[in-house]
Order: C-alpha cells, then structure tokens, then sequence
C-alpha cells in the first residue's frame, strides 16, 4: 500500500496468539486517523477473549436488536470524540440536525440529574462521587443518541468500548445491571487509545462521554499535532501492553467495570 509501511504485531491473548502485519500510514497523521487500524487490533483482541469464554462454556448472548447497553455510560477517547462529531457534521443536514438535536437533549437531561461536572471535569470530583458514576449515569435512563430502534446506526463506526462490551449473562441482566457477566478482555483497546499522548502527570485516564461529545467541544482544545503513524502505533501498542492497568483514581465507565 503506497504511503505506507507494515509494522509486525504479535499479541496473546488467552493463549492464542495474533500475528500479523498492519499497514500504517508513514506520514504525519493524528491518532483519528489511525481508528480503522485500532479497531482492525480490538477486533482481533475481542476475537480471541470471545474463543476463550466459548471454552469455559459459555456463550456470547448479545444480538442485533437487544441494545439494553447503548443506555450505559460510553467513554470515548478524544480522538473518537472528534471522529464522531466529524461523522455526525457529514451526515445529509434532515439526519445532522435529528442527531444534534438528540445530544442536546441528551446533554440537558444529564445537566438536569446533576451528572455534567462529574462526567466533563471528573478531576474536580472527590473519588466516591466517581465509583457510583456509571449507575447514576444508567438510572438517567437515556438512550444512545445513535441508537435507532434499538441497533447501532453507525455500527460499522461504533467506538472501540461499544466493540468490547460483550456478555455471557441473559439481556435481563443488562436491563438492570444485576448479575452481569462480561467477556473478560486482557488487554484494552479503548483504554490504549484514551492514553495515547497522556501526560506522566496525568492521575485520570481522558475519557469524554459520548453523550457529551457536542458539550465537550465547546471547550476542547486543537487535536494533537500530527506525528508519524508508525509512532502513533507504537504508543497505542505499548499503552495496550498486557500489564499496564488503569491508575486506581480512573472513573470505572458502566461498559467496561474491569478495565485489565
Ligand atoms: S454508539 Fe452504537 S453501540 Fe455504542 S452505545 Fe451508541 S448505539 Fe450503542
């Protein structure tokens, strides 16, 4: 593929090992721009903790239609934030301006329960307001605003954290969030790509809540000049490194309670 070199990954995961060769761009990109490639290696991740739950017995009970997740607290990265509003701005202006106006909605129902400060400026909360966070968010009761009865309209675009929340438990679970039981992942796309460019000083993982992502722009600063996409690469590849765990003051999003 012109413009770009083929960087060998190996990783195992449950004892079963991927190997392969991924094409990155050479040039200078921003890590948004790497999405298909992060999603190419969470897909392989999911692939293989799902064999391995299938080897324990169990079996994935999630469907097309269930959607008793997409009520959850989703983080996202900030770079699948600025992913999403650019594929909501190119959407035909009917569609553009429905969703737009979901997420205001979204964001005023949030305001209303109280959640905005916790959800955009988690650093100012004390750490017990952060715990519960994900169950208050679920008790909103609010849908997804790019769910569309009852599936995912950007399935294809859904961000990594919506690829790696699969459970074994019945859909009643989900409904409620009791007994719950989830494909245990060992390492964690969506975390590598929240770190991507995080600073040592940094104490939180940066998530922004995808409900929020319009409210999160107002403010956000500029992308993160672009580097070298093999360097972007290596960065996710090391955050993604089957050791490294979320710092303990981490807010615990409803879709992924275990961060590995
Ligand atoms: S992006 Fe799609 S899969 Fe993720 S919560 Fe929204 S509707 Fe559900």
């Amino acid at each position: 593929m012109s413009g770009h070199v083929s960087i060998p990954v190996e990783l195992t995961v449950y004892g079963g090992t991927l190997r392969a060769s991924i094409p990155v761009p050479a040039g200078p990109v921003t890590a948004t721009e790497l999405l298909p490639v992060f999603r190419a290696v969470a897909e392989a991740v999911i692939h293989l903790s799902v064999k391995n739950a299938e080897r324990q017995g169990r079996t994935v009970s999630c469907r097309d239609g269930c959607a008793a997740c997409c009520r959850q607290f989703v983080p996202v990265a900030e770079f699948e934030a600025r992913f999403l509003i650019s594929l909501v701005e190119g959407m035909p202006p009917a569609r553009r301006a429905e969703l737009k106006r979901r997420f205001a909605e979204a964001a005023r129902r949030l305001d209303d329960a109280g959640l905005r400060d916790r959800l955009m400026a988690p650093e100012t909360q004390p750490r017990d307001a952060l715990k519960t966070l994900g169950l208050d968010y679920f008790r909103v009761g609010l849908d997804c605003p790019f769910l569309e009865n009852k599936s995912c309209s950007i399935h294809p675009d859904r961000p990594l954290v919506c690829r790696e929340y699969l459970v074994t438990s019945p859909a009643r679970a989900c409904d409620d969030l009791h007994g719950v039981e989830g494909v245990d992942l060992p390492l964690r796309p969506s975390l590598a790509l929240c770190r991507i460019d995080e600073q040592p000083s940094q104490t939180l993982v940066k998530t922004v809540p995808l409900a929020m992502i319009f409210e999160w722009a107002k403010s956000a600063g500029a992308c993160p000049a672009p580097r070298p996409g093999p360097a972007i690469f290596d960065e996710f590849l090391r955050r993604l490194g089957p050791h490294r765990q979320a710092p303990p003051d981490a807010p615990a999003p409803a879709m992924s309670p275990d961060p590995a």
